[in-house]
């Protein structure tokens, strides 16, 4: 499974108000801080990338369940145990500490005992030594679980201890990719690893059987058998692709699919997993927030996205409606806009085959590396149109810039002072280097320090931006000469 090449799945169950969302950011705290200044990133989010001692993870908290009376509680709870044994490697219960276990509680661990994944059982609300001393603990080992934690959540009590035990559960971390682009050899003739996502009933799996031109999956509403191959293989124009985690598109009928921390966890593991994700929205259907919660993925994992604007068969045809279609998409999810869109139709296999070759192209262009000559030059370009602002009484030198990195290309830029360079300025040297270079996937850019400054001659702190820039130059010749 695919499962295996992106990180392992911590999920957080339990009743309701037992403190599984405060557990939850306790642990990913910093990392939620982080996303949030993505901006067109939805901020509600029930899982995310955790780490722990060196060790990363996906935690994911299956609450969000609101129960309206007992019995749906029950069924509620009971899918949501489901769903944490088949998606997660190890499952977290969350009790309530002071209520003591309920028959609700019992329920969970009961069905948990019987799927044989590392359970931790962390008995939450235990905010002081005292409480754990009323011996509040004992019994919770009714519940039959061995690994007991007295945690809290709010306070961060025995959270650590406890992580330290769940990434001793996890399975063995993959060795990491090998570096590339030391040594020259860049793995430009492998596969493309494509995952394609999308909100349950958008072609998915229509999609999927006409690349690879063959009934492989079942799209009827009724569920096949589980034969098929995980990953399948195919060639277009003399490039090879594998579509990645075939299993998750067809598992779309599973309980798993019916809940959106779900099929959002899936597309993220789906997308860890590839090099350019392949996004389906359904032309007939908007679903803004499910799809910019999935594609703000793709952007935050700093993979390329392909838009798939697919079921376009049923649209009437135009190529203003393509237009308008676009500037909706972008409107809505302004993030997009540096994507490519395209229009097909799965059912019919129309513009089928353009989503490998856009895919194809998108994946040169996160592949590609950009001399550092043409970047200084752009650089130089825009220092002498767009001067950066005096901010605080101060102004920026910005002196040099190199692509440090590719998929996602990362543009390191060499300043006296990062903490002057505005927002906007970055953002207007980052869509510049887009339209110069024509790079339609996500890239970093990174404002610097120049470390040497101090130390450095006066001539060589001069170079400015104010208009034509001869300094620069001189500016840009120093770290080359260190090479
Ligand atoms: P969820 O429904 O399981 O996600 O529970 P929440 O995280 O929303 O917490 C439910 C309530 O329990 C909130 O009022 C929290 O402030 C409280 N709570 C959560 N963790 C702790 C804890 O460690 N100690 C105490 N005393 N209260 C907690
Ligand atoms: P998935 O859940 O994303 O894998 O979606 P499916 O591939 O199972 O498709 C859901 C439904 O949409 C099925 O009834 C398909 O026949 C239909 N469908 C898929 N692609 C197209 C398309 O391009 N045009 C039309 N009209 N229907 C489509």
């Amino acid at each position: 499974m695919n499962v295996e090449k992106s990180k392992p799945v911590v999920a957080i169950v339990g009743r309701p108000n037992v403190g599984k969302s405060t557990l939850f950011n306790r642990i990913v705290g910093r990392r939620i801080a982080i996303v949030e200044d993505l901006p067109g990133v939805t901020r509600d989010r029930n899982y995310f990338d955790a780490e722990h001692d060196g060790r990363e993870f996906i935690l994911v908290d299956t609450g969000g369940f609101e129960p309206d009376a007992e019995d749906r509680l029950i069924q509620q709870v009971r899918d949501q145990a489901r769903l944490a044994v088949d998606e997660a490697q190890v499952v977290v219960l969350v009790v309530d500490g002071v209520a003591g276990p309920t028959g609700v509680d019992e329920e969970i661990a009961a069905m948990l005992r019987k799927s044989g994944k590392p359970l931790f059982l962390a008995v939450n609300k235990i905010d002081s030594w005292k409480r754990e001393e009323e011996g509040f603990l004992a019994e919770f080992y009714s519940l039959g679980l061995e690994r007991v934690y007295p945690v809290s959540g709010e306070h961060g009590r025995g959270v650590s201890d406890m992580l330290d035990a769940v990434i001793g559960a996890l399975p063995e971390p993959l060795p990491p990719e090998p570096e590339e682009g030391e040594e020259g050899e860049e793995p430009e003739n492998r596969p493309i690893r494509l995952a394609i996502i999308g909100r349950p009933n958008v072609g998915k799996s229509t999609l999927v059987n006409s690349l690879i031109g063959e009934e492989r999956f079942v799209t009827s509403p009724v569920a096949g058998t589980t034969r098929d191959p995980v990953d399948a293989t195919l060639s277009h124009k003399g490039r090879d692709f594998v579509i990645t985690d075939t299993a998750g598109i067809r598992r779309k009928r599973s309980i798993a699919a019916k809940v959106e921390a779900y099929s959002v966890l899936r597309s993220l593991k789906a997308a860890e997993a590839s090099d350019v994700v392949v996004m389906l929205l359904d032309a007939t259907e908007f679903a803004v927030e499910q799809d910019a919660k999935i594609a703000g993925l793709a952007e935050e994992q700093g993979k390329p996205l392909l838009v798939v604007v697919n079921k376009w068969d049923q649209i009437e045809q135009s190529p203003q409606k393509l237009e308008e279609f676009k500037e909706n998409l972008v409107w809505r999810m302004p993030f997009l806009a540096y994507c490519p869109v395209i229009f097909t139709s799965a059912l019919t296999g129309e513009r089928v085959k353009a989503v490998l070759t856009e895919a194809g192209k998108l994946f040169e262009q996160a592949s590609s590396r950009v001399p550092t000559p043409m970047l200084n030059k752009l650089l130089e370009e825009i220092s002498n149109h767009h001067g950066l602002p005096v901010v605080r009484g101060a102004r920026a030198r910005v002196y040099y810039i190199t692509q440090v990195g590719i998929r996602p290309p990362t543009f390191v830029i060499q300043t006296n002072r990062p903490d002057l360079i505005p927002p906007e300025y970055k953002r207007y040297v980052s869509n510049r280097l887009r339209s110069v270079f024509g790079l339609q996937v996500p890239m970093r850019l990174v404002f610097k320090k120049k470390a040497s400054l101090r130390a450095a001659p006066k001539k060589q702190i001069r170079p400015s931006l104010a208009k034509s820039s001869p300094r620069l130059k001189s500016a840009r010749r120093k770290p080359q000469r260190r090479r």
